[in-house]
């Protein structure tokens, strides 16, 4: 992408109204838009990193052995009134009218409607496990939408939800998706930690939330330190094992969220050298929560013998939107964001220092044309600004690498590769640097 083509709007000023470091980066390095109190548009380069998020936990999901569809984002009210919800749910719940008067809503959450498809399907045990996700826009009038993404009203979620034939089942289909949220967050550069946590208005017994440690973060946490340590389970998991050892690694090892945290049992069992009480963030959260909806719903399922039983369901969401500040709020510095690499939304950063002067225009141009035809993502700042300017941008949006291109290092031969994350500085000749990111 050449950046006199591109529309990367970014801010001069801090903003104001943006209380904590992430919200103001997406602001200023123009991911992201205000156009209602909790409500954004995406930008460009915003739309690009969240796309990339979203790509990771599908590609996470599926290895776990969910199944992807895409539910719409209206519902009909008479659906939650069948689980008892719709006046449950309350204010935080946006309520619309059709033309004909018809009750709508758009979705919190989507335990409901899938309920409903899979009843208007599935019979019989035979067809289960079955785990079901969707990545869409979900709706929650907040009452406090604050920190940008992170708490806005309109957010992007990815939900996933399982059916088991019984609770057996359930508790295998809850440990996938448990093992699959460890390997996604590691993948995004986050350190997630599991812990305990209240089952809240979805119901149910048995639940954990994934939190990432920030001094922003919303929810207070207590846990043993050795957890922000343990082994990621690698791309070879098998799904289809058995995955308790994993999880008992980590639940043997005190971790809990405020609403469910015993201060006398975490003094009990987590010495004091290792006693974490921090804040964080919520990105994640898995529950099981049995035949809450089935039962109502009528969603039932023959079993072996013959019988119909209600199935065994779980629910699974992550905070695709929510993520891009998360991550930016762990990886950031003075000068701006901090890109993952697997998440960042160019791979390198490709500076000319004087537009203009033929050679190193041609050299830019050759660099451009090579990398891109070797699939690296690149951001080409072919513009006539300065370069003070040039670095202070690239240094705000954060790409992983910068490759810079000037008439003095050209005539020795060289351009220099620059890391943004540990700001060491590189020179190489042409070919080597474009090697670097394009190996041949
Ligand atoms: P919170 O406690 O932060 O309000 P929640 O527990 O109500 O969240 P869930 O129903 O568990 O949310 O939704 C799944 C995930 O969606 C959460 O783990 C979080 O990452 C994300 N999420 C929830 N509410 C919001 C919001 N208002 N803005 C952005 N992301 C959200
Ligand atoms: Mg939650």
């Amino acid at each position: 992408m050449r950046l006199s083509r591109y529309f990367l709007p970014l801010l001069k000023e801090t903003p104001a109204e943006a209380q904590i470091v992430s919200h103001r980066l997406m602001l200023r390095a123009g991911l992201i838009r205000q156009e209602a109190a909790g409500i954004y548009a995406w930008l460009p380069l915003g739309i690009r990193v969240l796309n990339k998020i979203k790509e990771i936990v599908h590609e996470e999901m599926n290895r776990a052995g969910a199944i992807e569809i895409l539910m719409p984002t209206l519902q009909s009210a008479d659906l939650w009134r069948e689980s008892g919800r719709y006046e449950a749910y309350g204010k935080e719940m946006l309520r619309i009218k059709d033309r004909h008067d018809r009750e709508l809503l758009y979705g919190p959450t989507n335990e409901e409607m899938v309920t409903e498809i899979f009843r208007g399907y599935v019979r019989s045990y035979k067809s289960l496990p079955l785990n079901l996700y969707h990545t869409q826009w979900k709706f929650r009038d907040e009452v406090r939408p604050r920190f940008g993404v992170m708490r806005g009203r309109e957010f992007l979620m990815k939900d996933a939800y399982s059916f088991d034939i019984d609770k057996e089942a359930a508790r295998k289909s809850y440990n996938r998706m448990y093992v699959a949220y460890l390997r996604t967050f590691a993948r995004m550069g986050l350190k997630s930690i599991p812990m305990r946590a209240e089952t809240g208005p979805i119901g149910g017994d048995l639940s954990h939330e994934f939190i990432v440690l920030a001094d922003t973060g919303e929810s207070q946490v207590f846990c043993h330190s050795d957890l922000l340590d343990m082994p990621i389970p690698g791309e070879d998991t098998d799904f289809d094992g058995d995955l308790e050892p994993i999880i008992k690694s980590r639940t043997d090892l005190y971790a809990a969220t405020e609403d469910v945290h015993d201060q006398d049992r975490f003094e009990a069992e987590v010495p004091e050298g290792k006693r974490l009480s921090a804040r964080g963030i919520e990105v994640g959260q898995v529950f099981y929560f049995g035949t809450k909806y089935s039962a109502p719903m009528k969603a039932v399922v023959a079993g072996p013998d013959g019988k119909e039983v209600p199935v065994e369901m779980g629910s699974y969401g992550i905070g695709v939107s929510r993520l891009v500040g998360a991550i930016i709020e762990a990886s950031h510095d003075e000068a701006g964001i901090i890109w993952p690499e697997p998440v960042a939304p160019f791979d390198v950063a490709l500076i000319n220092l004087k537009s203009g002067d033929a050679a190193t225009d041609a050299a830019c141009e050759d660099i451009y044309a090579r990398l891109t035809k070797a699939g690296v993502e690149v951001l080409y700042d072919d513009t006539d600004e300065r370069p003070g300017a040039k670095f202070a941008s690239m240094e705000l949006i954060g790409i992983p690498h910068q490759l810079i291109v000037g008439p003095r290092g050209l005539k020795a031969g060289v351009v220099e590769v620059k890391n943004r994350a540990t700001g060491a500085k590189e020179e190489l000749s042409m070919d080597a640097a474009v090697n670097r990111f394009a190996p041949a």
